[in-house]
């Protein structure tokens, strides 16, 4: 059994107020073990050890020696892979083979992209007249912009925390780090690591909890941090925004999706069946990016929705550690009720069942599990809530189109606007329609493919600001403008 416990100025905290909660195994249903929940009190000693880091060696040291540092703990991580793998599988329930490709390699990449970034980032500097003929120059300077809060989700643990910590730190900022209530494990064990590596006590700490009356709002409130970037739903990510209204603190807000994928009768249908399936059955429908809404031009429509089904029946449903694993279950019995009231939804709502819609029989031991079927509907209005509304399961509707007008007027039919993926052969019409659909990412030909220097982040309510390469600097930094006269 383990015992998730916080990690507040470099060492390993129980909670001041003896409270503790459970973390289960969404495979089994069974008990992992018990997580310490932060009382206000930890809360303020992990902001307060922040706060002290700022002005300590952390503060003192050049971007050069932080990026060795970062280096370390990215080191750090590819050394303990293994545990980190465990961690966040059992935490999840997702597949060894995704894990093991995704979330532990790019929290260690995390660290390492932004430790370089730093070092390459010109300021801007301007050199201006003056009325008595001598002048003068600008330069900018940044600066970390001090203790940040990094409010995180359960669906890619390690990955969405460590996007938000490996730029905080980068920076020179320090950090206190609330993760999903649902999946703590592997932030917690990233204190290890950062010990090893020589990160400074207070630089970066952990606190456990829940949202409301909890870690997640203790956090968010206090007037101490400086800033909250956070990764989560639309709805919390307005109560943030609303905490963030006092001082004025900064916000970075990464938020839900309906992402739509338009599927053009000249595209190559095995790129886009094979890119569809994992766009919208990867992690059991658990990512942010993710397609719950397809739009296929009418000539292939009937061919892509049977294609689509077959090769979603054929997934297998099992426990991470199983190579034959294709889909885990979702992350939690609560979760599981929600994606179960959708499908119950859908088939209310009128649509056609081509796949799945329920629960699998699974074996014996995986019983109380919070498992779903892969599941495909067509026939729905497009204004059936099924449509709208943000599922995070392995679910889409899928629905035919006659023009390419119609299909960005579907696409961009939603409150939401992160991502969008565009299946075509024909160069000009996929920047034509990409250009046209308010998404912060849209991909052509592909899915999830990342480059961790470009801007990442939603349109609409999927969000506020941006991150990624020198977008995250400029969260992170206070850039400080310095006038010289001659
Ligand atoms: P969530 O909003 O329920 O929780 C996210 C985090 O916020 C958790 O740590 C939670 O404890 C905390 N929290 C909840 N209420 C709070 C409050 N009042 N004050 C402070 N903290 C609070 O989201 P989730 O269910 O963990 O994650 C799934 C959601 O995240 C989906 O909507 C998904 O689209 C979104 N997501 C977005 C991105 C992105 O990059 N845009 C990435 C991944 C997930």
């Amino acid at each position: 059994m383990s015992d998730v416990k916080n990690f507040i100025n470099g060492e390993y905290r129980v909670s001041s107020g003896g409270k503790v909660f459970d973390n289960i195994n969404p495979c089994t249903g069974a008990l992992i073990g018990t997580v310490q929940e932060a009382t206000y009190e930890d809360v303020d000693a992990a902001v307060q050890a922040a706060r002290d880091a700022l002005s300590g060696p952390w503060g003192k040291m050049s971007d050069a020696e932080r990026g060795e540092i970062l280096h370390a703990i990215a080191d750090g991580i590819d050394r303990r892979f293994d545990e980190f793998l465990a961690a966040e599988c059992a935490d999840t329930g997702k597949p060894f083979n995704i894990a093991s490709h995704i979330d532990v390699p790019r929290g260690a990449a995390n660290f390492r992209v932004f430790a370089d970034a730093v070092k390459n980032v010109a300021t801007e500097a301007f050199q201006m007249a003056t009325p008595d003929g001598n002048g003068a120059f600008n330069m900018a300077v940044r600066k970390p912009k001090g203790v940040i809060a990094v409010i995180s989700p359960w669906n890619l643990p390690l990955l969405l925390m460590t996007w938000k910590v490996g730029p905080a730190l980068a920076c020179g900022n320090t950090v206190v780090v609330k993760p999903s209530e649902e999946t703590p494990t592997t932030t917690s064990l990233l204190g290890e690591v950062m010990n090893e590596a020589g990160v400074p006590p207070g630089v970066f700490n952990v606190v456990n909890g829940f949202g409301p009356e909890s870690a997640g709002a203790f956090l968010t409130e206090h007037a101490e941090v400086d800033a909250i970037t956070f990764t989560g739903e639309t709805r919390t990510g307005e109560i943030i925004v609303r905490a963030a209204a006092k001082g004025l603190r900064d916000v970075s807000m990464e938020c839900g999706g309906k992402n739509p994928a338009l599927v053009f009768a000249d595209c190559d249908m095995d790129k886009a069946i094979e890119g569809t399936l994992r766009s919208v059955f990867a992690n059991c429908g658990q990512v942010c990016l993710g397609t719950e809404r397809v739009y296929v031009e009418r000539p292939i429509f009937d061919e892509f929705v049977s294609r689509l089904a077959e090769e979603a029946g054929k997934f297998t449903l099992g426990p991470p550690e199983d190579k034959n694993t294709d889909m885990g279950p979702l992350v939690s019995h609560e979760h599981q009720k929600k994606v179960l009231s959708y499908y119950d939804l859908a088939v209310a709502e009128g649509a056609n069942v081509v796949l799945g819609g329920g629960v699998p029989d699974m074996a014996e031991e995986f019983s109380g599990g919070a498992w779903v079927q892969p599941t495909i509907w067509t026939g729905l209005a497009d204004d059936a809530r099924v449509i709208k509304e943000e599922i995070f399961g392995p679910c889409c509707h899928i629905r035919p189109f006659d023009t390419e007008e119609e299909a960005i007027r579907l696409a961009n039919d939603t409150a939401y606007g992160l991502a969008a993926a565009i299946w075509t052969e024909n160069t000009s019409r996929a920047l034509r329609v990409s250009t046209q659909i308010n998404c912060g990412v849209a991909w052509v030909n592909s899915w999830f493919l990342r480059d961790l220097r470009t801007a990442f982040g939603g349109a609409k309510e999927s969000g506020m600001g941006r991150e990624g390469g020198e977008h995250s600097l400029e969260f992170y930094t206070e850039l400080q403008n310095i006038c010289i006269k001659i």
